[in-house]
């Protein structure tokens, strides 16, 4: 199959022909059908599958053949969970209506006074499409100069992330602008019951589309350290010495853990940076530039950006900790072996964690490879997950608040 059986106009394909895309990823070959014969759609698919061009092609192409260019009227909404995530569609959408015309703009919360009124003049004189967060959305409505009674197109994505971050409340608000008559999509890397009652209030007849969600894990080689918490640096030290250049992310869990891997990491002369929600808009914004632009090679993050971020060859994904959820782990490592390419990912597993690592193993049904710590680091852990003893004293794992500067 190629981008021409779905009939695109010359423009859109002209586009794609620019962005070097060849042929359709699974989910693209299903989605686009549906969405240009008008349906709505439920989704189950995770950044790195192609999901992002599913929607955008067919939405610039349905957006082309209405377009009545006299009328300035906001067509499409994407609500997404974060301002990272909003960029990044906003840029696939302005890179494929490069030759069509079609206008759209990114809204979202944290930035300067500035965009905010460079966001509501564009509002208020409307622009076929709008990114946006929910919050920043809603800030926008809430003073009157948002029209959304002519919305055609409204798309969710990264459903889930957002149920889990509380903005059920607003993405219902968002959408109690817009009139019933349009078409939806729901876009969620998981379906719990929350995005399934979610779908069955908004949606109407959806298609249904599933893409495995251990798929784009299928490309990524696997690996874990059995460790104890105080050989994780010297290990990755050891790692990541000499290979000036591979492009590395790590993610922790806490901005703190963030903050002191990264000061570990640069006194051993490693080229590191930190990105985390403590970071301005800008600052974050920079640190990815620099990163992107291989200035620096060794990102530390939090889960801020483990999804949605659209940083291509990445080579070492490393998990400082053992991610909570299953659906975090398969995020993160999702950042590697994007699209063609292949990676590695590697996680830290200390012996607090290796019940939560076993429970990753079993959701993909396969044992992750267990490399071998350097002799010179000490004895190791044993593998052997044991459920945690509910006997043991709860304070082990809870955490302690500590302000970062009372050390
Ligand atoms: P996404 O899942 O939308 O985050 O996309 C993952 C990556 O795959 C991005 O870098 C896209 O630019 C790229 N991509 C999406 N569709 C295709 C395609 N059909 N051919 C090649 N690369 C693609």
């Amino acid at each position: 199959m190629t981008f021409k059986d779905f009939n695109f106009n010359e423009e859109i394909l002209q586009a794609i022909e620019v962005m070097g895309y060849e042929k359709p990823t699974p989910i693209q070959e299903q989605a686009i059908p549906a969405i240009l014969e008008g349906k709505d759609l439920i989704g189950s698919a995770q950044t790195g599958t192609g999901k992002t061009a599913a929607f955008v092609l067919p939405l610039l192409q349905l957006i082309a053949n209405k377009a009545n260019k006299s009328d300035d009227y906001i067509r499409a909404v994407v609500v997404v969970p974060t301002r990272e995530l909003a960029t990044q569609i906003d840029q696939q959408f302005e890179g494929f209506s490069y030759y069509t015309g079609i206008t759209s703009i990114p809204v979202y919360g944290g930035s300067d006074g500035k965009n905010f009124i460079e966001e509501k003049n564009a509002l208020s004189r409307g622009v076929d499409v709008v990114v946006c967060t929910p919050g920043r959305m809603i800030a926008h409505l809430n003073q009157g100069y948002v029209d959304l009674s002519r919305v055609d197109y409204l798309i969710l994505d990264e459903a889930d992330r957002m149920l889990d971050m509380g903005f059920m409340g607003d993405i219902l608000r968002i959408l109690s602008f817009m009139p019933e008559s349009r078409q939806s999509l729901l876009f969620s890397a998981t379906m719990p019951i929350k995005i399934r009652e979610l779908a069955r209030k908004i949606l109407r007849k959806p298609t249904e589309i599933n893409i495995a969600v251990s798929r784009p894990a299928e490309k990524v080689l696997q690996m874990a350290y059995i460790v104890y918490e105080e050989q994780k640096i010297p290990q990755i030290t050891r790692l990541l010495h000499g290979k000036t250049n591979y492009r590395v992310l790590i993610f922790t869990e806490t901005k703190l853990a963030a903050r002191k891997l990264s000061d570990k990491l640069l006194r051993q002369h490693l080229d590191v940076a930190e990105i985390h929600s403590d970071l301005s808009q800008t600052e974050r914004e920079q640190v990815l530039l620099a990163f992107r632009n291989r200035k620096i090679n060794i990102l530390v993050a939090t889960n801020i950006i483990s999804r949605g971020i659209d940083i291509e060859d990445i080579d070492l994904v490393i998990n400082y900790n053992v991610p909570k959820e299953v659906e975090d782990y398969i995020h993160r490592i999702g950042r590697t072996a994007r699209s063609q390419s292949e990676g590695v990912a590697i996680t830290f597993v200390n012996p607090d964690d290796q019940f939560a690592f076993q429970a990753i193993e079993l959701f993909l049904e396969k044992d992750i490879y267990k490399a071998k710590v350097d002799p010179e680091f000490g004895e190791t852990p044993t593998y052997n997950p044991q459920k945690p003893n509910p006997s043991k004293p709860v304070y082990r794992k809870k955490k302690v608040f500590r302000h970062p500067r009372k050390k």
